[in-house]
């Protein structure tokens, strides 16, 4: 197949160029002109030609007892599809004990053979009081270079000891390993002392609870290096902290992921009679905060989605903030609405920066020959009217909003899986290792 008379995405510029692939490999790209002889080509003139997007963290079948999130594989992939993702890393279930990682993967995999888009795990630990090296050594060695920790949810024993958190630190300087961490104060969530309710929910898990937390981390990095990448950081003031207090850590030892609701949604959503449908956690922000985000962006590294929708029914079900599910779906809207705000800036965050992060590089967020031929066809001017999504959860957060530029095509290993806008893929996603 060949993709002729394109503006293709190299190199943070647009060159009109054909690009050829075949055995699921980019072979060829040369200037637009005389087209060769080839089975299939696609005209893509007018429409950026871009590396499949990647999405560094979704949660799919998340089990909470008495919640499960909405999509399953098929769900999210086929989301992650129409919106230009063509691979995904979700997390291993956490686990306390080295012995349990097994049980996790192989569970993982078992499900994500669905999958219509390639995909990666990140592993992922409780209040972890086993050996460090020894976890990272088998997880490394199943292709999955990333450990993630939690400085909070203490009450459900997912907290990781200080202690712990900088042996994962040290090991991961030594060994090259990722440690993402959910950054949030525990002790300043447990003492919020605010009333259980939606209008209250924000000041539960204040803004101050990530900044502080984030300041703490940070501190830890200056000391003992290693590689630690923030996950959805939701506030401007914590991206500035870093960036005015850390600057040299940035890019080499720490690592900044926001994720699209947070620059679209704010807490006053959160006063409305449907406020519970936008619960997450950490919480959306003031506009003063998300209007800081907004002037930091050059300094994020990511946009993860951290995909984990909910039903409607489920979450309108309590009236206490405490008891509904947290979680919104945003993989088959998120290139768009931030591309939306911020133009072809954003396309790095969604392809370079991730591959070369979380080591999908130089298989995946480039389009270069030899590499993986993962394509969006975007179209930069045509209006996106978000209505109905293909996720399996009917709680879209996005509902009626409406963006410049749509993904029309998704391209993955050389076979289209979204064709002008309709689903078309025929084969399924592969398990991706990491080194
Ligand atoms: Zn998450």
């Amino acid at each position: 197949m060949s993709l002729v008379n394109g503006s293709v995405y190299r190199n943070g510029k647009f060159y009109l160029e054909d690009i050829y692939m075949s055995d699921q490999k980019i072979t060829k790209i040369v200037p637009s002109g005389e087209i060769l002889p080839c089975k299939e080509v696609v005209d893509c003139t007018n429409k950026l030609v871009l590396p499949g997007f990647i999405d560094p963290h979704v949660h799919i079948n998340l089990d909470l007892g008495e919640f499960k999130s909405s999509d399953d594989y098929e769900g999210a992939s086929k989301a992650a599809a129409f919106g230009g993702i063509t691979t995904f890393i979700d997390f291993l279930d956490p686990i306390n004990y080295v012995n349990e990682f097994d049980a996790m993967l192989k569970k993982k995999k078992r499900e994500a053979k669905a999958s219509y888009v390639d995909y990666a795990f990140h592993t992922a630990v409780g209040n972890f009081n086993d050996d460090v090296d020894e976890l990272i050594k088998i997880s490394r060695e199943s292709g999955i270079p990333s450990v993630k920790l939690f400085t909070t949810y203490s009450e459900s024993n997912r907290k990781i000891s200080y202690a712990k958190f900088q042996e994962f630190l040290k090991n991961s300087g030594k060994t090259n390993t990722l440690i993402l961490v959910h950054a949030e104060n525990d002790e300043m969530i447990i003492n919020a002392n605010v009333e259980d309710t939606i209008e209250s929910y924000e000041s539960s898990r204040p803004a101050a609870s990530e900044i502080e937390e984030i300041e703490k981390i940070a501190g830890m990095v200056a000391e003992l290096k290693g590689r630690l990448y923030i996950v959805h950081v939701t506030c401007g003031s914590s991206v500035e902290l870093l960036n005015n207090k850390y600057k040299e850590l940035l890019g080499k030892n720490i690592f900044i992921e926001s994720c699209p609701q947070y620059f679209h949604l704010t807490k006053n959503l959160y006063d409305n009679e449907n406020g519970s449908l936008f619960l997450l956690a950490p919480p959306l922000r003031s506009s003063k905060e998300q209007e800081k985000l907004k002037e930091n962006i050059s300094v994020i590294h990511t946009i993860g989605t951290d995909h984990c929708p909910f039903t409607k029914e489920e979450k309108m079900r309590y009236k206490e903030a405490s008891k509904i599910p947290k979680g919104l779906g945003s993989l088959e809207f998120s290139f768009s609405l931030m591309h939306h705000l911020f133009g072809n800036k954003i396309i790095d965050k969604f392809t370079l920066n991730p591959a070369k992060i979380h080591k999908l590089f130089p298989k995946k967020g480039i389009i270069q020959v030899g590499s993986d031929a993962d394509f969006v066809i975007f179209d930069p001017v045509k209006v996106l009217y978000i209505d109905s999504s293909h996720s399996q959860s009917d709680n879209n957060p996005y509902e009626n909003m409406i963006t410049t530029g749509m993904v029309e095509s998704t391209i993955l290993r050389g076979e289209f899986i979204v064709k002008d806008r309709k689903f078309v893929a025929k084969g399924k996603g592969h398990f991706i290792k990491r080194e």
